[in-house]
């Protein structure tokens, strides 16, 4: 990284001792229970590599994401192929790269499984409601416990290996309750294959753990307790394995987005709401300011002084390439063209949201921090 680069903004810098840092953390409070990063939150190589080296293993959701891991020197038996929605030949592929750890939720997919990943490990991932979550994930993942019964008594029957349940209560999800009602509904699905002969040993509760943005959120001890919790509430004397796979908790943190402001104006005299038209935007890596769903906080060269509101918004033609109109944001009166705006926790679910070069305006760049590697 050079003086020029860092002149040039928008970029990300990630430092990977803070991503190292929030895996300890992570692995202190549940335990020692098996971590799976969430590629897709950030997939920065050294990242990766750092993670591999403190013991992490990865979930994956292409081949690409699988090479990537490989490159890092990670083992396919760390790996799982979690994305429920497949094509054969990537089934396939991760196969033969040695993936034995495969996610699926319907019956089509089950049947691609047993063709193309014979003896393959294999999770069934069950419909989880994403109330209270920030960035929630709607019902296109999962199906019925019912329905994930019968398939993994299939998927014994197809020669696959059903290894257990999985379930995801959403992206930032601010409650730690949420988690109980998938819990109890996948000690269903494990008790009614107990009946059927097959015993299910992992339970893998997904991703969620929330960072603090502009709101206040629960120490991640707390998401732990009440996950034990409700484990041992629902299933007694038989407690599984669980396993958890975190994205944001891990990356969002070890982020900072540099920006710089292009204009400040305003839409008449009497108005006093300015508007800060930044040099990143929704479409630049901000895609999460989507319905002002997720709310960065903010510092400049000016803290301490005087604020006014401000709406927000990237430097595109397209109108929806606004980040912040309604959520209250107030910035320095002495904010310029040509100043910066650090925008904070922007590890995770930021570069890889960044498009090709939609207006000209580049993808965002990545600077690492931190770590043996760099
Ligand atoms: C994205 C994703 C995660 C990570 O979610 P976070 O909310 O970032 O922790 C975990 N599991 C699966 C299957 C995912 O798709």
């Amino acid at each position: 990284m050079t003086i020029d680069d860092l002149r040039s903004t928008p970029y990300l810098v990630l430092d990977t001792d803070i991503a190292a840092r929030q895996y300890r953390r992570l692995a202190k409070a549940f335990m020692g229970t098996p971590i799976m990063y969430a590629v897709k939150a950030n997939p920065e190589p050294q990242l990766i590599q750092r993670l591999a080296e403190m013991g992490a293993s990865f979930d994956v959701a292409s081949p690409a994401e699988i090479d990537l891991c490989a490159k890092e020197g990670v083992e396919p038996e760390r790996l799982s192929y979690g994305n429920t929605v497949k094509k054969a030949a990537d089934i396939a592929y991760a196969y033969e790269r040695g993936v034995r750890l495969f996610v699926f939720d319907s019956e089509a997919e089950l049947e691609k499984l047993a063709e193309h990943a014979p003896d393959a490990m294999v999770f069934c991932r069950i419909l989880a409601s994403s109330d209270g979550a920030r960035w929630p994930l709607s019902r296109k993942f999962g199906c019925a416990p019912e329905m994930a019964v019968s398939l993994l008594e299939r998927a014994a029957a197809l020669g696959l290996d059903p290894v257990g349940v999985s379930f995801h209560v959403g992206s930032q999800q601010l409650d730690p309750s949420r988690w109980e009602p998938s819990i109890a509904q996948a000690a269903l699905v494990f008790e009614w294959l107990r009946q059927k002969g097959i015993h299910l040993r992992l339970l893998n509760v997904g991703g969620g753990f929330p960072v603090t943005y502009r709101e206040p959120v629960a120490p991640i001890e707390c998401y732990a307790a009440a996950i034990y919790g409700a484990v041992r509430r629902h299933f007694g004397a038989h407690v599984p394995e669980v396993a958890i796979e975190p994205g944001r908790y891990i990356a969002a943190d070890a982020g900072v987005l540099r920006a710089q402001v292009v204009l400040v104006s305003q839409k008449s005299a009497d108005d006093d709401h300015r508007w800060v038209y930044l040099d990143v935007g929704r479409f630049g890596g901000l895609a999460e300011t989507e319905g002002e769903a997720i709310q960065y906080r903010m510092v400049t060269g000016y803290d301490g002084e005087p604020t006014g509101p401000v709406m927000l918004a990237g430097p595109t033609c397209d109108s929806v390439d606004i980040m912040y109109q309604h959520a209250g944001y107030q910035l320095p009166l002495s904010l310029r063209p040509g100043d910066y705006v650090d925008i904070l926790g922007t590890g995770a679910y930021t570069v890889t949201y960044s498009s090709m070069g939609f207006n000209g305006f580049s993808p965002l760049p990545t600077f690492c921090l931190g770590g043996s590697s760099c």
